[in-house]
C-alpha cells in the first residue's frame, strides 16, 4: 500500500512522493530531500522492506522498564501474530478515529506475568467510565503489543501522543461524574480533540525539547 502523505510533514504534493530507497516506500515516503534528511533518525529503525503483510507495531515493555519513553519499542509482527485475532480494540482510540489493537502476552497468551503495565492499562480504559475492564485489572498484563487496526505503520511518536492523550484525559476526568453522555470526560474524546492534542503536543515538544522527530500524525 503506497504512502499517501510525506512521512515527515504530512503534505501530499501533486507531483507525488519519493519513496525511501531503503524500505522501498514501505514505511517512508517524502515530499522533498529536506524532509527525508530531517526524518532519518526517526525513520531508520523501521526502514526495512516488508515481507508479505508484515506489520510494524509497538511493544510496550512492562513497568520494570519505566519510564514509558523506554517502554515503547518497535516490533515487526507477522500476520499470524495472535494480536490480529485476539487483540482487543482500545476503546478511546476507536472513538477518536485512530483504532489500535492491544494484546497482552499474559492475559491473552497465557504467559505468566508478575509486572503491571501502566501505559497498556491506560490504552485499554473504557470510554464509558475510564476504567480498564476486570480482566485487565485483576491480571498483571506484563509486556503487551499494540498495532493499528488498519495495519499501517504505528510509530513511536504516534503511540507517545496517543498514550499522552489518554493520560491527559484521565488527569482531567471527573472522579464523581454524573453520567450525562460524556462519561467521566470533561470533553467528549473525538477525532478532532485527538488531532488538536497531537498538534499542541508536537509544537510543545519541538519548542521545549527541540525534538525534530515528530512526523505527521493522522
Ligand atoms: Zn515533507
Ligand atoms: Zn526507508
Amino acid at each position: 500500500m503506497p504512502l499517501e502523505r510525506c512521512s515527515k510533514c504530512g503534505n501530499s504534493p501533486s507531483g507525488g512522493l519519493q519513496n525511501c530507497s531503503g524500505c522501498h516506500g514501505a514505511t517512508g515516503a517524502y515530499c522533498s530531500r529536506e524532509c527525508q534528511v530531517a526524518h532519518w533518525k526517526v525513520h531508520k529503525p523501521v526502514c526495512r522492506p516488508l515481507e508479505d503483510n508484515q506489520v510494524w507495531g509497538i511493544k510496550i515493555l512492562d513497568n520494570r522498564y519505566q519510564p514509558w519513553s523506554t517502554q515503547f519499542q518497535h516490533v515487526l509482527l507477522d500476520p499470524s501474530h495472535p494480536i490480529f485475532t485476539q487483540g482487543e480494540l482500545c476503546p478511546l482510540t476507536e472513538q477518536c478515529g485512530f483504532p489500535l489493537l492491544i494484546y497482552s502476552d499474559a492475559i491473552h497468551g497465557g504467559l505468566k506475568a508478575y509486572e503491571d503495565n501502566q501505559p497498556a492499562v491506560y490504552l485499554r480504559i473504557e470510554a464509558a467510565d475510564g476504567f480498564a475492564p476486570a480482566h485487565w485489572q485483576f491480571n498483571m498484563p506484563g509486556t503487551c503489543s499494540v498495532v493499528r487496526q488498519d495495519r499501517k505503520l504505528l510509530t513511536k511518536e504516534a503511540i507517545e501522543i496517543v498514550y499522552s492523550y489518554h493520560s491527559h484525559l484521565l488527569d482531567m476526568a471527573d472522579p464523581d461524574f454524573i453520567p450525562l453522555g460524556n462519561g467521566p470526560w470533561s470533553r467528549r474524546p473525538s477525532p478532532r480533540s485527538l488531532k488538536t492534542f497531537a498538534d499542541d503536543y508536537r509544537k510543545e515538544e519541538i519548542q521545549r525539547e527541540g525534538r525534530q522527530g515528530f512526523d505527521y500524525f493522522p
